[in-house]
């Protein structure tokens, strides 16, 4: 019998000791706390996976007058809502993340940009805030967070959209160069971390890159908070390590009846069942099987789900939060989105699909964001895997 995957306690636990940890991590210099960080093995917890030490070293040797660390909380992806929790519960770990950064890169400011759905929290963080200002005075170091609301555009986690909503305009993402640790918020370099990254940064200040990078398996180091939701007995959100199987995370959350498990939202990829053993989660790498990264959603689909309303719901989605910047996704979503209904309905044979598979394609290699990019990796994995399901 196989064991039940291990559940860990390493973001969650209330430790509360954020004067203690700063003033301990801050005694070092900066080169040896991110030398810490890139030991750790610490990579972006948002889904996209850049090591963290190497993002705050590359923005602390740009020279400037003024810098900036940004915590991303607008977490919009369908199916995740971990950072919510994280922000909820230890909010304190997260800004002790932030403190630590700006001494690094050389900053005085920093912003929680909030998801506006998520403004219930701001009571809560104001307090969380209020308590870490205090401790800035005591440890008499000049850093100020601010909380700066989005205002429920999906696009505006992607940071360079961030950005610009932040300054005011309308939140479409940036070309590419320049990044933000040259240049990010108001033209100035820009640290921006997801929050559940910022929030593991305290557990290595606290306990060590050793004991982070114990956990995991290459490439792929330490734990990950998921949020579990869909045909599961249990949804919720559960930090595990990095490396399990597919097959280890449904045996433990799935209900018995499996047929697919859409990993990393409506923007990662849908694996059936038969590939739930040979599909590894954690980040691309020398793993033996397909790694599959992830933001942190895991949505269970059991035999009873028509996959084809699953892809449906999931463009609907494309076509409403698509900034309409680029002409590849602004059309692609709803040429996807008609396809597929037309196919379904019977006006177009099964072989249509096949253009709609070429059109993601293209979609995926000419789109100017992630959003548009990655609207190929649901559709061809529910289309190729479920095709029967799509057709009339
Ligand atoms: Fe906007 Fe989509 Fe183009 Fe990204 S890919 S810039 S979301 S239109």
């Amino acid at each position: 019998m196989t064991k039940t995957l291990k559940r860990l306690d390493l973001i969650f636990k209330n430790e509360g000791d954020s004067e203690a940890i700063l003033e301990k991590t801050l005694s070092r210099n900066n080169e040896d706390i991110i030398s810490d960080l890139i030991a750790s093995g610490l990579k972006g917890r948002g889904g996209a996976g850049f090591p963290t030490g190497l993002k705050w070293r590359l923005t602390g040797e740009v020279e400037a007058d003024q810098k900036y660390v940004i915590c991303n909380a607008d977490e919009g992806e369908p199916g995740t809502f971990k950072d919510r929790e994280i922000l909820s519960s230890v909010p304190h770990k997260v800004l002790t993340g932030m403190a630590v950064c700006g001494r690094i890169i050389g900053a005085t400011k920093g912003f929680i940009y909030l998801r506006n759905e998520y403004k219930f929290l701001v009571p809560k963080l104001r307090t969380a805030l209020d308590d870490f200002h205090l401790i800035m005075d005591k440890l008499n170091l000049d850093f100020r967070v601010d909380i700066f609301m989005g205002s429920g555009a999906y696009i505006c986690g992607e940071e360079s959209a961030l950005f610009e909503s932040m300054e005011g305009k309308r939140g479409e993402p940036r070309n590419k160069p320049p990044y933000p640790t040259n240049y990010g918020y108001n033209g100035k370099p820009t640290v921006i971390n997801n929050v559940e990254t910022l929030a593991h940064t305290y557990s290595i200040f606290k306990y060590g890159a050793e004991k982070f990078r114990d956990l995991g398996v290459k490439d792929s180091r330490g734990s990950k908070v998921f949020s579990v939701s869909g045909d599961t007995p249990i949804p919720g959100i559960y930090e595990l390590e990095f490396g399990m199987t597919l097959q280890r995370f449904v045996d433990d959350f799935g209900d018995g009846d499996a047929k697919a498990v859409q990993v990393g939202g409506a923007a990662g990829f849908c694996v059936p069942r038969k590939r739930f053993e040979k599909t590894i989660i954690g980040y691309q790498g020398k793993l033996t099987g397909v790694s599959l990264p992830t933001g942190g959603s895991m949505m269970i689909f059991n035999s009873s789900r028509s996959m084809y309303n699953v892809l449906h719901n999931y463009l609907e989605f494309f076509v409403e939060e698509s900034c309409g910047q680029c002409t590849p996704c602004r059309v692609g979503t709803q040429q996807l989105l008609m396809g597929v209904e037309a196919v379904k309905r019977g006006d177009k044979s099964s072989d249509y699909l096949n253009k709609l598979l070429e059109l993601s394609e293209i979609m995926r290699q000419t789109a100017k964001c992630g959003l548009g990019q990655s609207v190929a990796n649901s559709f061809s994995s529910i289309v190729e895997n479920f095709k029967e399901e799509m057709i009339y």
